[in-house]
Formats: structure tokens, sequence, C-alpha cells
């Protein structure tokens, strides 16, 4: 099934969807939607991009139909969680253009902005609410919202509501909700606690997964630049001469980190914004709205907030620092392939971050090739003590295209155009097969280029990756239904 109007869905919901221009279902909608439109509690592991939003939004519209205008003051029919004010307001937005032929009223809730208008929206009671669990919770304490009437949860990004410390908070909102209602949670990630979190909310839970970690990294032609901490904003600087460099979103570990970067930028003459948790509301949704219009060229941001960005058209995404959780490598990468457009990604490396990159190679299966044409990269290589040779790459020789450290002249880096920069062994540094971000004038984009994933299995350690990989695993369901619930949702949230 992959029509939309094959589900059974009510006619302003499909009129709705297909203004919007949808015309096919994803995987995660094909697989999902129909589970839910059942009634059944479900698992959806799916990245942002997937259109895990409408998997979830349409049949819960649907569903909330039957009772049209049960609203009581106060309370919500529905209830859908997210981990950021970004990723809320984009579902938000989202669920108003699917029901916008639909009389079902919705809100939202959220920090950071003025609680006003938000307890006066919760008045007389909504159809949907969407929320980040910490203004939830405060305006539940505040007695301005009541929960007692959700008959349907969403929990969107769990793993990253987790990784953000929301646990607790998660677990306070459940136990404030019925017992009986459906649950379907979405992850990128399915961690251990993830798992946990999942066993103690869902009934007997379908589950459903696409694009997992491996195949998302497959659609992005990555490469990874050695370089001491010291040079990495001199290697920024260098890597952006390239115009082939649309729209790139730019990954700090840190706030402060994130300012510094877009203020070097902005003095590069680069047009720029940092995008975090210490911005307004009006800041962070400026900057978005600057980088989806062009009006800015790069996006600095943190992991936490630049997650659920739905930005179309990113060319580039560059790691600034690594990540130190090799899931948000995937994340951040992900950024630049979304709905099935393929992107490229430059990691830069120094030495204290060869460990995260080890880790990274390994979740993704396969290894990130090294692109050594930079300034930089001796002195990159330098930074390792001696002998080191721990990620393989090519154990501290000299790059043969710089001198003494120094910054080699950019003619030289037109000799590396790439051709296909999947080498087979994914480790070997022939100096075909690479990106020329060094020659910005002449190293004409590889940008928008199909990359070869079968190449990138070719390159894959082991060799032996399926090459559907395993987000293409049927259904999972069975295991998931036998297991045997515990009785007491509340008492088990707790
Ligand atoms: P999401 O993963 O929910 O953030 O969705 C990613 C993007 O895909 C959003 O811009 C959606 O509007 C869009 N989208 C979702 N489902 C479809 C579809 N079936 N056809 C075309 N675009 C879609």
């Amino acid at each position: 099934m992959s029509n939309f109007s094959d589900l059974g869905l009510r006619d302003p919901i499909l009129r709705a969807i297909k203004e919007g221009g949808y015309e096919q279902m994803t995987p995660i909608q094909s697989r999902a939607i129909p589970n839910i439109m059942e009634g059944k509690d479900l698992i959806g592991v799916a990245q942002t991009g997937t259109g895990k939003t409408a998997a979830f939004s349409l049949p819960l519209i649907q569903y909330l139909l039957k009772g049209e205008g049960k609203r009581k003051a106060k309370t919500a029919r529905s209830l859908i969680l997210a981990p950021t004010r970004e990723l809320a307001i984009q579902i938000s937005d989202n669920v108003r253009d699917y029901s916008k032929y639909l009389h079902l009223r919705s809100t939202i809730v959220f920090g950071g902005a003025s609680e006003k208008p938000q307890i006066k929206a919760m008045a007389p009671g909504v159809d949907i609410l969407i929320a980040t669990p910490g203004r939830l919770l405060d305006l539940m304490s505040q007695g301005h919202i009541k929960l007692n009437e959700v008959e349907f949860l969403v929990l969107d990004e769990a793993d990253r509501m987790l990784d953000m410390g929301f646990i607790r908070d998660i677990k306070k909102i459940i136990k404030e909700l019925p017992e009986k209602r459906q649950t379907v949670l979405l992850s990128a990630t399915m961690p251990k606690s993830v798992t946990t979190l999942a066993n103690t909310i869902l009934i007997n839970p379908v589950r459903v997964e696409v694009a997992p970690a491996a195949t998302t990294a497959e659609k992005v032609e990555q490469h990874v630049m050695m370089v001491p901490k010291s040079r990495k904003r001199d290697l920024l600087g260098h890597v952006l001469k390239d115009d082939a460099i649309k729209r790139v979103l730019i990954f700090t570990r840190t706030k402060h980190g994130a300012n510094r970067v877009s203020e070097f930028l902005e003095k590069q003459g680069i047009t720029s914004a940092a995008i975090h948790g210490n911005k307004s509301q009006n800041a962070r949704q400026r900057a978005l709205a600057d980088f989806r219009d062009g009006a800015i060229r790069a996006l600095v941001a943190t992991d936490v907030a630049a997650r659920g960005i739905d930005v179309d058209g990113v060319t580039h995404v560059i790691n600034f620092e690594l990540p130190n959780e090799p899931d948000s490598y995937v994340h951040r990468i992900g950024r630049t392939a979304r709905a099935g457009a393929t992107g490229i990604s430059y990691s830069f490396c120094d030495h204290e971050e060869r460990a995260y990159l080890k880790d990274i190679e390994k979740n993704i299966r396969q290894s990130v090739p090294v692109f050594e044409e930079h300034p930089y990269h001796e002195e990159g290589m330098a930074a390792a003590p001696a002998g080191s040779s721990k990620d393989g790459k090519n154990g501290g020789r000299p790059n043969r295209n710089s001198r003494n450290g120094k910054p080699r002249n950019d003619k030289s880096g037109n000799k590396s155009r790439r051709g296909n920069s999947q080498k087979p062994s994914g480790r070997s540094k022939s100096a075909a097969g690479k990106p020329n971000p060094g020659n910005p004038s002449q190293g004409k984009p590889s940008q928008g280029k199909p990359n070869n994933s079968s190449g990138n299995n070719a390159g894959n350690k082991s060799g032996s990756r399926p090459s559907n990989g395993p987000g293409n695993r049927p259904n999972n369901s069975k295991s998931n239904r036998s297991r045997n619930r515990p009785g007491n949702k509340s008492s088990n949230a707790a």
C-alpha cells in the first residue's frame, strides 16, 4: 500500500495532504498508519526526514474526528510530547496543515515564551496538545492543564528526550494520563533506555523500523579532515571558500562553541547564525527562517538545537567538532540527505577526537575516508603521538602536498579532484576520489552527485553488510505482541 487514498482516511484529510504535495506514502507512513488506525500501540524507529510526523498525525487526526466537540475545559484529548520547541512548532504546523479542513482545536505549549497565551489557549480545552515536557508540567502544576482526558499519546524523538534528561518529567506526565489510551512512540534510535521506557508505557506495541543509522549514512558522502584543534577555524574558513557549499549546517559540541564559530564566520564575511538553547525563541525562529530562505549561508548549531529541524536543501554538513555519541553523527550528517537527496559531510577531527571517530565508524559500519589535501592536514597528523595510527588512516605520514606543516599552495588541490570518493578500501588515500574543498575556484562541486551506495558497501570493513541494511527488516511486531505487559501503567511509569 503506498497511496494515501487506500488508507480510508476522511476526505478533508486527504484533500489537505494532497494540497501539501504528498502523493505517495513514505515507508514509515505505509507501515505505521494502518496499524495506528487499527488502534494499536506502536513503536516507530525513524528519523526526522522520513515523514514520521504525518505517520502519527494523520491517524491521530482521523481518530479524533470520532469525538469531535468532546473537549472539556483545560483538558486535551491527545498529547504529543516533543523534546524541543523547534520540533514542537514543526509538529504543530504540520498538524494544522493536515487538519485545516476540520474543526479540531490544537495548541502548543513550550518554554521560553510567555505562559499567558498558552494558558488562554488551553482554557476551553483542545483536541491536540503539542508540548515540551518542562512547560507542560509547569502549567499542570499551576492547574491550567489536566491530562485526565487524554486518549492518545505520542512521544516523539524519545531517544533525544531521554538524552536531554527528560525521563523524570516524562514519568510524571505519564502518571497523569488515563491508562486506557493509545500510545505511539517515535525514536531515531532504540538504546536500552528507550526500550525500557517503551516497555512501561506501551501495550503490545507493533514495531516498525525505517532508515536505520547505517542506511542514512550510506546516502551521505562523508570525509574526515585531520586538523589540530587550534586550526579548526582556519580550516573552516578554507573549506567555505568553496562556493559549492551553498547551505551548510555546522555542528559544535557546545553553545559557546556555536557562538564563537558564528562570530568567526561573520568576520570572514560568511553570513551565519548560531542556534542553541540559550538563544531566545525569537532568535532561534529567525535564524531558522533566514537559513531556510537562503538569507544566511551557514547555521551553526548544537546537537540538541538542531534536532528535528526541517530544512531541505542543506548541501553540506560540517562537524566542526565530532560528537561523542556515534548516533549523533548519523543524525547530523542525515540533515544533508533528506527526502532521498544525497549530501556531503566533512568532519574536523583533532587528536582528542580520534576515539570518537573510531566509535562512529564502528556504528556506521564503514570507515570515513580521510581527506588530506588541505593546508592543515600535516599538522593534524603531527598532533598524534609518535607512532599513533590508531585510526588507521595514514599512520601519521606527512601530507605529500604540504611541506613543513605550512599551508600548501592550493594549486595542487586541483590534482585531487574527486572521481568517486568511495574508495574501495575506504581506508586508502589515493589522490583520486577526493573532494576538493581546498580549491574552491577550480574544484567544483561534488555536491548533488549521487553517492554510489554499493561503492560504500565495498568500503565496508567487514564487506558483509547486506545491501538492504537492517532497516528493511520486516515488522518485528510479533515478539512485541507476545510480551507480557505489566498490569499497571502508572505504577510502572513511576
Ligand atoms: P518529517 O520526517 O515528519 O520531519 O517530514 C519530513 C518532510 O517530509 C516534511 O517536510 C514533510 O512535510 C515531508 N513529507 C512527509 N510525508 C511526505 C509524503 N508522503 N510526501 C512528500 N513529502 C512528505
